[in-house]
């Protein structure tokens, strides 16, 4: 199947081809010609399928008719995080480049002042996060009464970030009469529930786990003592032959510790958690697509949809709690056609999390060697040694690195907001501006306040 029988608009078909696609992903295919008809869709899908391409695509031909009216948003697009609706408009600048839609992007971490000015300026597309488009609902600012096509991207994340209700809230407040697209990676009840209740007759679509597909992803699991889990990262990090690693933890507290313990240990290392600032966050992410730091680590609120071209390894410190986790984590590297490397730290009491993902994969992670107590030879004498003058391990002059001092007191109170929940907002739009690769969309060039 070609981009040509989907049945887009020239236009689009022009887009797609400057943007180097071949031919549409099995999400693409079976998508894109029903959303067209209008129809509404579930999609099971994940990050790395193309799915954003297959919502925002036939949403540009549906709305490329039509004028938006001040503070009456045509269509809503929903994200559980700002990375995700950041990367959405992104989209939306790619795609409609020969037509050109209003767009406004709601989030935390935006001064309001600049979103309510696009809002009244009248928008065909309003990407948002739930929290700060009930905040500015409430606040009497925006009317929903003539979007006409929702999407609820990512479902499942939003379940587990707690979104639900604001979701529920938000459908209520829309046409009846509208379209919805709902995609998420797993269909669990809560999430069933919400389909039936706010789509109306939907086709469903699901399609293949990348990270089942993906056989560019080595993947592999070390059997590590708990005591011995930074040695043994320090020896990976050390012994492997890798281009730059993201790094992932469970918590915002072991971030932390571990960047400044890998930075400590002469590695070139950042973070990113959602505890920082939105404006530390996008240096920190610009600073490892720069190739300035070569070692991310990062948790998977602040991770989750990151697209960095050429991640060349993963590395699990801990095992995910989620066994979905695991397939997003390990997707950040193996993208666009290249070959990466997945390798999961793994404890005696992490069987049960690993039986759950190995069960979810479809198989076993093939065991990096070593008994399930030990730290495995090679990564017990890499610990050992100091750091190689490659690029990855050599130290970063003292002025690269941001370290931000934590007091215990603000310590203690991440430690407690464990597991992770999406962080404050913050007033950054000129490091969100900083974040565009390619001309500024018109929606952030309003000035801030
Ligand atoms: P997504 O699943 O929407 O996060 O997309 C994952 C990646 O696939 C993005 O970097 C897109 O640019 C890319 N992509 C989307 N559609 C296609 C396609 N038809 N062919 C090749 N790459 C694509």
């Amino acid at each position: 199947m070609t981009f040509a029988d989907l049945g887009l608009s020239d236009e689009l078909l022009r887009s797609v081809a400057d943007s180097g696609y071949g031919e549409p992903t099995p999400i693409q295919s079976a998508a894109i010609p029903s959303v067209l008809m209008g129809k509404d869709l579930v999609g099971i899908a994940q990050t790395g399928t193309g799915k954003t391409a297959g919502f925002v695509l036939p949403m540009i031909d549906i709305l490329h008719q039509g004028r938006s009216r001040a503070r009456m948003p045509r269509s809503l697009i929903l994200e559980p995080t700002r990375e995700l609706a950041m990367q959405v408009a992104e989209n939306f600048e790619k795609y409609g480049k020969y037509h050109p839609l209003s767009m406004a992007l709601l989030m935390g971490g935006v001064q309001m002042g600049d979103q309510i000015k696009a809002l009244e300026k009248g928008v065909d597309v309003l990407i948002a996060t739930p929290g700060r488009l009930m905040d500015l609902f409430g606040r009497g600012k925006i009317m929903l009464n003539d979007c006409k096509l929702l999407v609820i991207d990512e479902a499942d994340r939003m379940l587990d970030m707690g979104f639900i209700p604001d979701i529920e809230e938000i459908c209520a407040k829309l046409p009846k009469d509208r379209q919805t697209l709902l995609f998420s990676a797993t269909m669990p009840p809560p999430i069933q529930k919400l389909s039936q209740k706010f789509l109306s007759d939907p086709k469903t679509v699901e399609v293949a786990r990348p990270a089942t597909a993906n056989v560019n992803i080595e993947q592999r699991l070390v059997e590590v003592r708990a005591d011995k889990k930074k040695d043994a990262l320090r020896g990976i990090l050390r012994h492997e032959e890798f281009k730059n690693a993201i790094v992932f933890a469970n918590r915002k507290t072991t971030v932390r510790e571990l960047a400044s313990s890998l930075k400590r240990s002469g590695f070139a290392a950042g973070q990113i958690q959602g505890d920082m600032d939105q404006s530390d966050r996008i240096a920190e992410f610009d600073r490892f697509k720069n190739d300035e730091i070569t070692i991310l680590v990062a948790s998977d609120v602040a991770a989750r949809g990151l697209d960095v071209k050429g991640v060349s390894h993963v590395i699990n410190f801990d095992v995910p709690w989620q066994p979905d986790d695991y397939i997003h984590r390990i997707g950040r590297t193996g993208r666009a056609g290249l070959t990466g490397i997945a390798i999961t730290l793994a404890t005696r009491e992490d069987s049960e999390a690993i039986g759950r993902i190995e069960k979810l994969i479809g198989h076993k992670i093939p065991r990096a060697g070593g008994k399930p107590s030990e730290v495995p030879a090679s990564v017990e004498k890499a610990a050992a040694e100091p750091a190689k003058s490659d690029k990855a391990a050599r130290p970063k002059p003292a002025k690269a690195e941001r370290t931000r001092p934590v007091s215990p007191a603000k310590q203690k109170r991440a430690a407690k907001a464990e597991p992770e929940q999406p962080s404050k907002p913050s007033p950054v739009l000129e490091d969100i501006k900083s974040e565009w690769n390619g001309p500024l969309p018109s929606f952030l060039s309003v000035s801030a306040d």
